[in-house]
C-alpha cells in the first residue's frame, strides 16, 4: 500500500541546532542565559538584560548590531551566542473587513494561525494560538479537527505579537494611539492545557517597559479545564472567558466533549471562585449560536438563571462556518431574540459581528496544516527516501 507524505513539511533529517532566541525569556531568565553564555559577569547581569529588554520589545529590533548604547564587541557576541530572528511568516491574508491573517512557521512543521481584528477592544484585537491543533473535539471547530501536534512555546506565542506588531508598523511600542490594544488567547489550542508557556509569554507582553498591554486587556478563553482556573487568574491575573454553549450537562457533553470531565456545576464553582472577580473585571462568558441546538428562548433563561450572581458578560457568536462542519448558524432574528432576553436580565450580550470569514480567519476557523505524523510512518518515508 502507498502512503504519500508532503516531505516538505517532515524534514528527514534533524535541522541544526539553532541558536537559542532571546524573545521568549523572561527578564530573570534573560539575565541567567547571559550569565550562562558567559556574556556578562553576574553583577552587571540585571543591568544588561534591562537594556537588551527595551531594544528586544519596546523597540522591536531583530538584530543585535541596532542596540546603539551596547559596546560593538559585546553585540557581535551576542550576536554569535544568540538570535532574535521572527519566525517565517508563510502567508498573509487581509480581508475586507481590513482583518489580518498569518500563518507562520516557527520550526518545521510547526504552523500557527494569529489574527489581527481592528475596531475591537480600544482599537483593535490579536487573537493568539496557544497550541498547534488541540486535544478537544468541540464539534462546532475546526481546529478541533485537528490533532494536537504540541504546545507552543512562550517564544512562539510572543512571536505572534512580533508579527502582528511588524505589520502593523508599531514599534517603538507607542503608549498612545495604538493600533494593537487587546490580546485574546482565542486562536489555536486550550491555552489553559499549556499554562506555563501561556503565563511566561503573558509576563513578557504585559510587561511596561516592553510590548506594555496591560494584563487587563489580556483575556485568555478556555472551553473549561477546571483545574487550572484559580492558578490562571493567580499567574497571570488576566481576563476570563469560558466557552460555554449550552446550560445542561447532556447538551455540553455533545458540544465540548470536556463537559464529561468537568461538567457545568463544577466550572460555575471555579469561576465563581477566580481570583479578583468583580464588576470591573467581569467574565465573559462565549456562546455560539447554533440552529436548533441552542438557540430557543428557553435556552436563554436558562443561561440567566445559570449566571445569577456572576459579574459576566455574554458575548453571542454566530457560528462560523468551515469546510465540512455540521452546524449551522441560527437565524439573525433567532439570534436577536436570545440576545434581548439576556438583556431584559440585566447581562450585556453583544453579538459578535463576525470578522474575516472570507479569509477564513474569524472564530473556530483557524487550522493549519501540520499534523502530526506518527513516529512509524515518518521513519519508513525516512527510509524508502534513503533507500532511492
Ligand atoms: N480553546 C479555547 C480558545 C480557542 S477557541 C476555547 O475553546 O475557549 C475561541 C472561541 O471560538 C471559543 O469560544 C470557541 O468556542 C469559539 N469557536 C470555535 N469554533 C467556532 C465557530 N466555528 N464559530 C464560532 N465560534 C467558534
Ligand atoms: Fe479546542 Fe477551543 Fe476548538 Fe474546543 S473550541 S476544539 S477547546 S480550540
Amino acid at each position: 500500500m502507498g502512503v504519500t507524505l508532503d516531505l516538505s513539511r517532515a524534514p528527514t533529517v534533524p535541522a541544526a541546532p539553532s541558536k537559542p532566541n532571546l524573545i521568549g525569556l523572561t527578564r530573570a531568565e534573560l539575565a541567567q542565559a547571559l550569565i550562562d553564555a558567559g556574556v556578562v559577569r553576574p553583577e552587571k547581569a540585571r543591568m544588561r538584560a534591562t537594556q537588551l529588554w527595551r531594544w528586544i520589545h519596546h523597540y522591536g529590533v531583530t538584530d543585535f548590531s541596532a542596540m546603539s548604547d551596547v559596546a560593538k564587541e559585546m553585540r557581535a557576541t551576542l550576536a554569535e551566542t544568540f538570535t532574535l530572528a521572527r519566525p517565517e511568516i508563510v502567508e498573509r491574508q487581509v480581508s475586507r473587513d481590513g482583518t489580518r491573517k498569518w500563518l507562520i512557521r516557527t520550526a518545521p512543521g510547526i504552523e500557527v494561525e494569529c489574527v489581527y481584528i481592528p475596531d475591537v477592544g480600544r482599537a483593535g484585537a490579536l487573537c493568539v494560538s496557544s497550541q498547534v491543533g488541540c486535544t478537544l473535539n468541540c464539534t462546532f471547530c475546526h481546529t478541533g479537527t485537528q490533532a494536537l501536534v504540541r504546545n507552543l512555546t512562550a517564544a512562539e506565542i510572543v512571536a505572534q505579537v512580533q508579527v502582528a506588531r511588524d505589520d502593523l508598523e508599531e514599534w517603538p511600542s507607542p503608549k498612545e494611539d495604538r493600533k494593537l490594544t487587546n490580546i485574546v488567547f482565542m486562536g489555536m489550542g486550550e491555552p489553559l492545557y499549556n499554562l506555563d508557556n501561556v503565563a511566561a509569554a503573558i509576563d513578557i507582553i504585559a510587561d511596561n517597559e516592553g510590548i506594555a498591554i496591560s494584563r487587563r486587556r489580556i483575556t485568555v478563553s478556555t472551553s473549561g479545564v477546571v483545574p487550572e482556573l484559580t492558578a490562571l487568574g493567580e499567574r497571570t491575573q488576566a481576563m476570563l472567558a469560558i466557552s460555554l454553549h449550552a446550560t445542561n450537562d447532556p447538551l455540553r457533553e455533545t458540544l465540548v466533549p470536556l463537559n464529561r470531565k468537568y461538567p457545568i456545576a463544577e466550572l460555575m464553582a471555579a469561576i465563581r471562585a477566580y481570583p479578583g472577580l468583580s464588576n470591573a473585571k467581569r467574565v465573559t462568558f462565549e456562546y455560539v449560536m447554533l440552529k436548533g441546538v441552542n438557540d430557543s428562548p428557553a435556552d436563554a433563561r436558562a443561561l440567566v438563571q445559570l449566571l445569577k450572581g456572576i459579574p459576566s458578560k455574554i458575548n453571542l457568536i454566530p457560528f462560523n462556518p468551515w469546510p465540512g462542519s455540521i452546524h449551522e448558524c441560527s437565524d439573525w432574528g433567532t439570534i436577536e431574540a436570545f440576545a434581548a432576553i439576556l438583556n431584559r436580565a440585566g447581562f450585556a450580550s453583544p453579538i459578535r459581528t463576525p470578522r474575516g470569514r472570507d479569509i477564513l480567519a474569524a472564530c473556530g476557523q483557524l487550522k493549519s496544516e501540520s499534523e502530526k505524523l506518527r513516529a512509524s510512518v515518518r521513519r519508513k518515508a525516512t527510509a524508502s527516501e534513503s533507500a532511492s
